[in-house]
Formats: C-alpha cells, structure tokens, sequence
C-alpha cells in the first residue's frame, strides 16, 4: 500500500519535473540541485561560488529551508537574485515547488539557476526537479562511510564536492577510501576537494560548473 502510494506521488513529481525540464531547456538555462547534510557547508559553497561567478554569468538561487530565510538572506547580501521556499517541515524540494518558485523569476534573464535543497542525504536525491544535474556537498565532519551508506545521491550526482578538506588532520576521514567508495558507486562522479572557509579548491569546482553553463 505504502509502496504504490511513494511510487504514484514519484510519478506524478516525474511529469511536472519534465515541464520544468522543458521551460528550462526552451529558456537557455542550466539548473544544479544542489544537495547534501545540514551543516556540510551548502550555503557557504554557494557563497564562495557566486562570488567568483556574478559577472561572468547570469545567475540565479533557489534556497529550500525548513522553516526559515536564514539561507536566503545569505545570498541576497551577495546582490544575487534568490527566491526562498519554506517546505513547513517537507524533508525535499518536489518538482511543484521549483514550479511554483520560478514564476517570480526572470528566467530569460538567467543563465544558471542554483537549487540549493533542503539538507538530507536521502530523499533529496528521489524526487527530480526538472534539474539538468544534481551536485553533493560532503563534509570531512561527516565521515567517510557516507557514500555508501546513501549511494543513491552519490549514484545520482554528477559531482560530489568534499568539503571543510582543511579539516582532514583533526578527524580519521580516510580520503582514499571516499574517493573509492565513490568511483565503485559513480565511475564518472568528478570530485573536488574545497574548504570555502580557508578558500582553497574553489576555482576547480568554478571551472567545472563555468563549463556546465558554457557547454
Ligand atoms: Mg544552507
Ligand atoms: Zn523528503
């Protein structure tokens, strides 16, 4: 019973996130997911990220939070345009939402569209949002057995971004045994290593996305 009713509310996500997929296309414009744990350092990255991309593109952020525009009025002090969705408790952002988010948008305005999801390793990576790739932020914090104990994400994403690297000597994060876990799940995952406190590994992960918009 559980399982038909998950799978009828996927199907129904599937066709509005096809819509999504399509004004986007029509519109010129790439969309990154952008997922990963509370406290993994999302908001940060984004931070770190904007500032090296305002000027050279057109972009745009949607901020997913449980309940408040903590998040949101972090990017809005960057100059960058950010639309805010509480989820009053929702665990993910679904395809009706980005929907709904983007009529406030001036989507032809845009190149890149930066979704940042609620924090959650799990049904984040379910629920396609009309998206044209998906990104994991993993912190060094975390640990290191966290791709395979939610490979679905990692499965799912085009880019895993290990982040707070610079905490690696103060924590038994075993980097090998991560990036292995990762390529064995996702052959082609690319992976950056980035600590946006101590601003190193940025620029990689910039030029990936760069050529992403670019392409
Ligand atoms: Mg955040
Ligand atoms: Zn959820």
């Amino acid at each position: 019973m559980e399982i038909k009713l998950m799978k009828n509310i996927l199907s129904a996500n599937d066709e509005i996130a096809a819509l999504n997929r399509k004004m986007f296309a029509e519109r010129g414009i790439v969309v990154m997911n952008l997922m990963g744990s509370p406290g993994s350092g999302k908001t940060t990255l984004l931070e770190q990220t904007l500032s090296k991309l305002v000027g050279k593109i057109r972009v745009a952020v949607i901020e997913g939070d449980l309940f408040t525009a903590k998040d949101a009025e972090r990017i809005e002090r960057l100059g960058v345009e950010v639309i805010q969705i509480n989820t009053a408790g929702g665990c993910h952002l679904d395809a009706a939402m980005i929907q709904k988010a983007c009529v406030s948008l001036n989507l032809d305005a845009l190149d890149l569209l930066i979704v940042e999801n609620v924090g959650n390793l799990v049904c984040p990576a379910e629920f396609d949002i009309g998206e044209n790739f998906k990104a994991v932020v993993l912190s060094i914090t975390e640990g290191d057995d966290k791709p395979l104990k939610y490979p679905l994400i990692f499965k799912e994403s085009s880019a895993t971004v290990l982040n707070k690297i610079d905490l690696l000597p103060f924590t038994n994060f075993d980097l090998q045994s991560a990036r292995t876990d990762l390529t064995t799940l996702h052959p082609t995952i690319k992976i950056f290593e980035t600590s946006c406190t101590k601003g190193t590994g940025l620029d990689d992960w910039t030029q990936w996305l760069l050529g992403k918009v670019t392409r």
